[in-house]
């Protein structure tokens, strides 16, 4: 394929099937050029036209452009502690089949072994990949993003300089991308989900620790794990609670799980689990509400915080404890106003949490890399 026709190619993955009016409008190139760009694209069986249809603008017959999805496959893997989940997408990023295995540990050979187990049973499902990708956080002192070198640190699984992309790659004989797990997400939300033609956002993910992805003028902003661990620990108030790390008061130590839990527990007198915390603290008992309400009201800081400092105006919360957006949102409003004059400015979506969503995420990695969009 060459390369000037892959930003018709990313186009039409993006947007669906258009018109040549329109996609030459959208890429600025002339009818000619249009036609001269799409003819590899059409012979290598990548686009099709479609039937024709009346265009709106001057009524004449013309054949829409689609890009043949259904025949590349793509899959995407994301890891937490416990489990690999894994979805077969593709070539628009529609999931065609998932699984889900617990790790068995967390030494890397038996990790990439079941990594590569999980993409044989979705290429039996629905079709052998054309690349894979892998959707992961790194470690909170890493001084450079995940993926960009080639061996990785990783916090969650307690693993050193391991070639991770390497050994991915070797297993299932197609390249490996692998990125932040939470940049990977958003660029998911950049080219299929809620932030589709804007240019400036950023998704803030709170589980077992904090995430953060931002975007500025339709790109990735770099960020090492070293700053993503750095935002997690911004100081909020300076007589909060305390974090692992010995801050009093920084976005870890209201935010996480195992931080909300922790503050439930001192008032229970007892470790209650995640879900009893919220389900508690929705029935208005004053112990997990005020819990669940200082978690949801740091939240608001920490939103207000990113807005002002970036200029960007929409906001993607998403993760396993962003329940607590939900449950406490009067307090994550009051938490907005008491930093941002104007929060009706900011353009909060709160996404449901299901980690086959982060693995579509890294399937959308491996697209991205297979057009050529790096
Ligand atoms: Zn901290």
């Amino acid at each position: 394929m060459p390369e000037t026709a892959r930003p018709i190619l990313r186009e039409l993955v993006i947007h669906g099937p258009q018109s040549r009016t329109a996609l030459a409008q959208s890429l600025g190139l002339s009818p000619g050029s249009l036609t001269r760009l799409t003819k590899p694209l059409v012979e290598a069986g990548l686009v099709v036209e479609r039937d024709a249809v009346r265009e709106s603008v001057n009524g004449r017959p013309s054949r829409p452009l689609e890009v043949v999805a259904d025949d590349l496959h793509f899959a995407g893997i994301t890891l937490t502690s416990d489990h690999v989940y894994g979805v077969l997408t593709n070539l628009r990023a529609d999931v065609v089949a998932r699984e889900t295995s617990p790790l068995m540990n967390l030494a890397p050979e038996t990790v990439i072994a079941q990594i590569g187990q999980v993409t044989e049973a979705l290429a039996a499902r629905g079709g052998q990949p054309v690349a894979i990708g892998l959707g992961m956080g790194g470690n909170a002192y890493t001084p450079a993003p995940v993926g960009e070198n080639e061996l990785l640190d990783s916090g969650l699984l307690g693993w050193e300089q391991v070639p991770v992309r390497r050994l991915v790659a070797e297993r299932l004989g197609i390249p490996c991308v692998l990125q932040n797990d939470v940049t990977a997400l958003a660029y998911c939300h950049q080219w299929f989900g809620e932030a589709r033609g804007i240019r400036d956002f950023a998704i803030v993910a709170i589980g077992d620790g904090i995430g953060y992805a931002l975007f500025i003028h339709g790109q990735a902003v770099r960020l090492t794990e070293a700053a993503i661990g750095n935002f997690g620990h911004q100081i909020l108030t300076s007589d909060g609670p305390l974090c692992p790390a010995g801050h009093c008061g920084c976005a870890v130590s209201y935010l996480t799980k195992g931080s909300l839990l922790m503050t439930a527990a001192q008032g229970m007198r007892r470790f209650p689990t995640y879900p009893e915390v919220l389900r508690l603290a929705d029935a208005g008992d004053p112990v997990c509400s005020r819990a669940v309400q200082q978690a949801a009201w740091a939240l608001g800081i920490v939103i207000a915080n990113v807005v002002n400092n970036t200029g960007v105006r929409t906001i993607i919360l998403t993760g396993e404890a962003m329940d607590i957006a939900q449950v406490g949102r009067p307090d994550l409003e009051r938490g907005i106003a008491a930093r941002h004059p104007n929060p009706k400015d900011i353009n909060i979506t709160v996404d449901g949490h299901d980690f086959h969503q982060w693995a579509r995420g890294a399937a959308v990695l491996a697209i991205r890399h297979h057009i050529s969009d790096h």
